[in-house]
């Protein structure tokens, strides 16, 4: 569902500077996510965790190698075909990100609008997912009103409006609690069964990889070190 091969990632300071040193910021890596699998990575602050989930939908754009969600390759695409291509590929972060103007359904909404889907559907498609989520009553209230955890709910509905085939999860639950925490990769369990959401996620912390996730690899230095099932990862010597 999600084929890394060869990606890189170097920043350099400025566009037009590519003879400067850059950051190596992820040495070439290949990974591999088949549908329906929860893959974590985990690695220190630094390690190249951000850098290599934002290759995959192209907010980073890698320095060499191809990136293939669902069968598309993505690093050739126009960029409005990689617009297309990325209503497949959900996308939720440590902050939440949500825009504080807009009550929870209009967030929900908003790539829906941007799509330029009806007044109507929206509104069939926000609500059973305001329910998936458990923020049914919660529909008219602003981010400022609501709990971390109940934002990054509204994070998650609103990255599953635009029915995705894979969900990216960058430090999803770094900013909440140990039992919000513990809530939320519940719910990310439950949309990984109900929706067959292949998911991708990076943390720094193990107890999110251990609770969730069927594989794990590990970076250092902006290298994948290793890929293991999470049985194996934590059994091992
Ligand atoms: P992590 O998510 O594991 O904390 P990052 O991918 O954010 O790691 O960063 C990896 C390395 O790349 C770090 O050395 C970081 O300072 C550097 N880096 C990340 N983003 C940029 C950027 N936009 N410009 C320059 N260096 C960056
Ligand atoms: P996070 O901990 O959520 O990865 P960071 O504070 O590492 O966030 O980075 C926030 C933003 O700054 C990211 O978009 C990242 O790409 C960018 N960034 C990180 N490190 C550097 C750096 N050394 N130089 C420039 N930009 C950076």
């Amino acid at each position: 569902m999600i084929r890394l091969q060869n990606v890189s990632k170097t920043y350099y300071p400025t566009r037009k500077s590519r003879n400067a040193t850059g950051v190596e910021a992820l040495k070439p890596v290949d990974l591999h996510v088949p549908e329906g699998q929860i893959h974590g990575v985990i690695g220190l602050s630094g390690a190249g965790k951000s850098t290599l989930i934002r290759c995959v939908n192209l907010l980073e754009r890698p320095t060499t190698g191809s990136v293939s969600v669902d069968g598309q390759e993505l690093t050739d695409l126009s960029r409005e075909a990689l617009n297309q291509a990325r209503h497949r590929i959900g996308m939720i972060f440590q902050h939440f990100n949500l825009l504080t103007s807009r009550h929870v359904f209009d967030n929900v909404a908003l790539p829906l609008e941007l799509m330029g889907v009806s007044r109507r559907d929206i509104r069939d498609r926000v609500t059973p997912l305001l329910e998936l989520v458990g923020l049914d009553d919660k529909a008219d209230q602003y981010p400022a009103q609501l709990s971390g955890g109940q934002k990054q709910r509204v994070a998650i509905a609103r990255a599953l409006a635009s029915r995705p085939r894979v969900l990216l999860c960058d430090e999803a639950t770094s900013a909440l609690d140990p039992h919000t925490t513990g809530a939320i990769l519940e719910l990310l369990r439950d949309i990984n069964r109900k929706l067959g959401l292949t998911i991708l996620l990076i943390t720094h912390e193990m107890e999110v990889v251990k609770s969730i996730c069927h594989r794990v690899s590990l970076i250092s230095d902006g290298e994948l070190v290793e890929a293991a099932d999470v049985g194996d990862f934590f059994t091992a010597p």
